[in-house]
């Protein structure tokens, strides 16, 4: 859905509520660039101030915030999905999946994220392709097979 500018001036401080600590332009302007391309995948206002609050206040088993920025807080996610009205045909928005690790979601992926702590990847390089895919090959399978045959039968 496309906000408002009211709507999007009273979700910026709902979130802010919720996380003090995200500033109100920081989640602004991440609420205007959302609306500049698909919106919020939501199906109405109150579905996206059940999101974005299950967002910013999910905790993992030990207390500690499962998100630390709001910078994804416009993506479809679980949190969209679970605070979907029900009975109202909501489909979940498609998930956009890594390139390189395909089980991750690409805005996630905590493969990249690791690579961009280690500084072999850029944050804007999350979830793209860095390195082509490794051909198979076949010829060398089957020399590390027979290696390994050799050692086997060298031990007994
Ligand atoms: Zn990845």
């Amino acid at each position: 859905m496309i906000l408002t500018r009211s709507q999007g001036e009273r979700l910026a401080v709902i979130i802010n509520a919720s996380r003090p600590e995200w500033a109100i332009p920081s989640i602004a302007k991440i609420l205007q660039t959302a609306n500049q391309s698909n919106g919020l995948p939501a199906h109405d206002f109150n579905h996206a101030i059940r999101a974005v609050v299950a967002y910013a206040t999910a905790t993992v088993a030990g207390g500690e915030y499962v998100k630390q920025t709001p910078g994804f807080i416009h993506e479809p996610s679980r949190f969209w999905d679970d605070t979907a009205p029900t009975g109202k045909g909501y489909k979940s928005a498609p998930r956009v999946m890594c390139e390189e690790h395909s089980t991750y979601e690409a805005h996630s992926c905590s493969c990249c994220w690791a690579d961009v702590n280690v500084g072999e990847r850029t944050e804007s390089q999350v979830g793209k392709r860095l390195h082509p895919a490794h051909p198979p090959n076949p010829g060398k399978a089957q020399a590390v097979k027979q290696a390994i045959k050799t050692l086997q039968a060298a031990q007994h």
